[in-house]
């Protein structure tokens, strides 16, 4: 069996993990010049989205052999809509970098990779399927999936983020659910340290958000200092335009595996798909491996998504007033229900209650 990985990031990487603990050596063909050659960015894994498991980070390492150390765990998390506030404390998750740093996720996961990477590959799909037995499909979007009709585009997003200087404090991330300043969409600001932090907005691209980026981008920008009352001075910056978020139909087609955010481990509420990513490349290589069938481990990450795509349609049905009142309840009581009752999955019971509320394309919620 020769197995060929097209992509170097979390889903590839975590495949080709797997695959030499069990004594397969895959090759592995990035388009880029090195692991992680892409912006640096924070990023973050909440436990209320990787339910039942409540600490990813352990799980990995201890479940899956993937150790990853992330920049720092979070115990608090301040959300906030147009009017209201809610402060949620607790073991909530981590933050973790990612891109051209040392410590980047990828890089990490670098580390941990014997087999060969090709770098600066230009091989397409069709070639490395008629040179190799299977294909893993791992470049961290749905295009090619999308070409051979396999992946349903559910929505695109923008998104814009900006390095800052500040003080910060680490174990603490920022979230702002607000239509005046990222209509549809959310920002987020995530430590990287006591001195840095990104700071981001994610738009849906909808003809109806009447506002450029940019327009959008300042009013978040002078929100943010003002909210933290400090100047906030940009290193460094990305932005990404019509990035599609969406699902594979079949998750294997052939010897082909889709993983990562090329079968859609991005969920569309919020855009989290870093635990997905990884689990999805673990989970195609126990197939390889004869320890299990990809199609049925990815069952839990599609009913997932699904549950993630409700829960969007819901918010999308809601004015900043509707936020409003869901930010004030969950201060206190309900919030720290949400985030520290590690028996129930709040993605689900939520997507479980809204569903007959909500407009839903059909085919799309299992
Ligand atoms: C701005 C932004 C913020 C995010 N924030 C969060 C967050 O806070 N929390 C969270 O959980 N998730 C977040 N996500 C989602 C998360 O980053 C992705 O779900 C995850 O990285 C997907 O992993 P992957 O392996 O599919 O792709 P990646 O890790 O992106 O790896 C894809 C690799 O494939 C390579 N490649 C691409 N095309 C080819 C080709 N033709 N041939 C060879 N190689 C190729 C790329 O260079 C890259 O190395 C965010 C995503 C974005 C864009």
């Amino acid at each position: 069996m020769d197995i060929a990985i097209m992509g170097a990031g979390l889903s590839g990487l975590a495949c080709a993990i797997t695959l030499e603990k069990n004594g397969i050596t895959p090759k592995i063909f990035e388009k880029r010049g090195r692991v992680g050659d892409r912006f640096v960015n924070g990023e973050v894994l909440l436990s209320i989205f990787s339910r039942p498991v409540h600490d990813c980070i352990a799980s990995l390492s201890e479940d899956f052999g993937i150790y990853l150390k992330p920049a720092s765990n979070i115990q608090k998390m301040e959300l906030f809509s147009k009017n209201e506030k809610a402060i949620l404390e607790g073991q909530l998750g981590f933050t973790n970098i990612r891109g051209r740093e040392q410590d980047s996720f990828e890089s990490q996961l670098h580390r941990q990779v014997q087999s060969p990477i090709h770098f600066h590959s230009e091989h397409t799909y069709e070639q490395l399927l008629s040179q190799f037995s299977h294909v893993v499909m791992a470049t961290g979007d749905g295009a090619y999936a999308k070409e051979t009709r396999n992946f349903r585009e559910d929505l695109t997003v923008s998104i814009k983020g900006t390095t800052v200087e500040g003080q910060f404090d680490r174990y603490t991330i920022m979230a702002w659910v607000d239509y005046t300043i990222a209509p549809y969409g959310y920002g987020f600001l995530i430590p990287y340290s006591e001195k840095e932090a990104v700071i981001s907005i994610a738009i849906p691209d909808y003809p109806n958000i009447g506002h450029s980026m940019d327009q959008l981008w300042d009013l978040f920008y002078q929100k943010v200092r003002h909210q933290l009352n400090q100047d906030l001075p940009v290193t460094d910056q990305f932005q990404i335009t019509e990035y599609p978020i969406g699902i594979c139909r079949s998750a294997r087609i052939g010897n082909t595996f889709y993983v990562g955010n090329c079968f859609g481990s991005m969920m569309p509420f919020m855009g989290f798909g870093q635990y997905a990513a990884l689990l999805s490349g673990v989970y195609a290589a126990y197939d390889l491996c004869g320890l299990g069938k990809y199609e049925e481990l990815m069952e839990p990450l599609r009913q997932s998504y699904d549950h993630s795509l409700v829960l969007r349609r819901a918010i999308e049905q809601l004015s900043d007033e509707g936020i409003d009142r869901i930010v004030r309840a969950m201060q206190g009581y309900w919030g720290e229900k949400l985030f520290q009752t590690k028996t129930v999955n709040p993605l689900k019971v939520a997507s479980y209650l809204l569903r007959p509320y909500v407009k839903i394309k059909k085919g799309v919620t299992s």
